[in-house]
């Protein structure tokens, strides 16, 4: 059976000489960048068909059901000055879904005190920056009055650092830091805080010109920047289901269960796109795939050093989802610091649990546990639990699994801006999409989606197709 762009339910192609003429893109890979690419191609005119190899469109920000409930593979969370992130929710009908919250407010416990568990929080005030976040900063419990103070001036020689010098992608962020005065307690209770959950790196992992752009632009452009953003929603509520009634209503073809094999220039100057018993013929392609995958499909010549593709190393993630039988933990998401717990949300209204908690634990860099067996991480993480939240004690737990994303993002590692490439090839007509790509940032829906555009802009210039319906996103601070 067929839907209304010609796709069948189950997923294979039919009849591609169906397709009507004019220029047509290729978009290979459904994640955020793909089906960005494709909604800005067909946004532009242009006729986009887009193959993604799994049996949904959303990459590596998905759900999938466990009995009742509807679990993402990983907690996702953006900043209000994620301005592509946010571009995308709106072009999919879908920011009422994923709101920000109205003021940025992390509770932040700390459970290494011997006075026993002490709450602190990261706020902001409607105040210019940087004093935004000066009052929070001065009552931070969790460092010393003179810790408190050295992290304000080192905020201050962040911003003064230019994010357009490339020398600082080969310096790594925890010298930096060390060289700007901050203890290893401030870079714990502080920047590895929020830069661990951003970057997927612990601050000596880290470029410094990654982790710069990051504070740069999240705490110190616009005292709302870095305000929290989460979908209230399954994500496969916004990046499947919602994305998919867009691109249908785009025009777009969008084809799932369809594996690209291989892309290659034809003899009459096209690209031909090979999937199982099917070969589609395009004026333009957009790889938008992990680059492991890029660097096996990009021909011959594409790019100058396609080995460097595979030097981009990736980091993992871990979610542990604990099902307790009572409420739990009252804000929606905390993070703490003296235990092996990071970041802690309530997912109960989006998995659809009636009775009872949900808690995912968003364990980035878990370098060390991605490959731990459930039981082990069980007898971990549950008695932490029971420190860090009270009312554990004495609640049942229902159920206790974990996902595992070994290859979540790429590593953030000092020099590897150097071996991300832009949109464009060498192979005209060819262009690359992903989070992993130059966008500038780290590996976040917000890169993925400004991949898309990207690809899909230079993708345009080539067509002779005007780029004027492109969204325009600032740059970095
Ligand atoms: C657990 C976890 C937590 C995260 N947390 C956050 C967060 O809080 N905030 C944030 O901003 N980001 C977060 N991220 C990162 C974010 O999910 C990714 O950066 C982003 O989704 C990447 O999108 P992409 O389109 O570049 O790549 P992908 O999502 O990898 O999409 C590539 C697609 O290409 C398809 N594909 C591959 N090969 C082929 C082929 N040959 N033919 C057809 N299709 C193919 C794949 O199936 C996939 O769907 C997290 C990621 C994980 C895994």
């Amino acid at each position: 059976m067929t839907h209304g762009n010609g796709t069948r339910d189950d997923g294979r192609l039919t009849d591609v000489s169906a397709v009507p003429s004019g220029r047509h893109a290729v978009v290979v890979g459904g994640g955020l960048a793909g089906v960005t690419a494709a909604l800005a191609l067909a946004d532009a005119g242009v006729r986009v068909t887009l193959l993604e190899g799994r049996p949904r469109l959303g990459g590596l920000a998905f759900s999938f059901r466990r009995g009742e409930l509807t679990v993402d593979n990983g907690q996702h969370v953006y900043l209000r000055c994620c301005t592509a992130y946010h571009w995308f929710l709106d072009r999919i009908e879908g920011t009422a879904l994923a709101p920000v919250q109205e003021r940025l407010d992390v509770p932040v416990v700390d459970l290494a005190r011997p006075e026993g568990r002490r709450l602190g929080r990261l706020r902001r005030d409607a105040l210019p920056v940087p004093l935004h976040l000066g009052r929070s900063l001065a009552a931070y419990p969790h460092l010393s009055l003179a810790e408190r103070a050295r992290v304000g001036r080192a905020a201050l020689a962040l911003k003064g650092l230019d994010l357009a010098d490339p020398a600082l992608d080969d310096q790594d962020f925890g010298s930096w830091l060390t060289a700007h005065g901050q203890s290893a307690r401030a870079v714990e209770a502080l920047w590895d805080l929020v830069g661990v959950a951003t970057l997927n790196a612990a601050a000596g992992d880290a470029s410094l010109g990654l982790a710069a752009m990051v504070f740069k632009t999240g705490l110190l452009s616009d005292p709302g920047a870095a305000d929290i953003g989460w979908a209230r929603v399954p994500l496969g509520e916004l990046h499947d289901r919602l994305a998919r009634k867009a691109l249908d209503s785009a025009g777009v073809r969008t084809e799932v269960r369809t594996r690209v094999t291989s892309v290659l220039k034809n003899g009459n100057g096209q690209w031909s796109v090979q999937v199982p018993g099917e070969t589609l013929t395009a004026d333009a392609v957009v790889l938008a795939v992990p680059q492991r995958e890029a660097h096996e499909l990009l021909p011959p010549g594409a790019l100058d050093a396609p080995g460097r593709l595979l030097e981009i190393d990736t980091a993992p993630i871990l979610n542990i989802h604990v099902l307790y039988d009572r409420k739990v933990l009252a804000t929606p998401f905390l993070t703490a610091l003296g235990t092996p717990v990071q970041w802690v949300f309530d997912r109960t209204e989006a998995s659809g649990l009636k009775d009872g908690q949900y808690l995912a634990l968003s364990q980035s860099t878990a370098q060390d546990e991605i490959d731990t067996p459930v039981a082990t991480l069980r007898e971990r993480y549950l008695p932490e639990l029971e420190r860090l939240l009270p009312r554990t004690r004495g609640a049942e737990v229902k159920d206790f699994f974990v996902t595992r994303e070994r290859t979540a993002t790429f590593a953030p590692a000092p020099g590897v801006g150097r071996l991300r490439p832009g949109a464009r090839t060498k192979a005209p007509g060819l262009y690359l999409a992903g989070a992993w790509t130059a966008t500038g940032w780290p590996a976040t829906m917000e890169s993925a989606v400004r991949s898309g555009v990207g690809a899909a802009g230079a993708a345009l210039a080539a067509l002779g197709r005007s780029r004027d319906r492109l969204p325009d996103f600032e740059e970095a601070a």
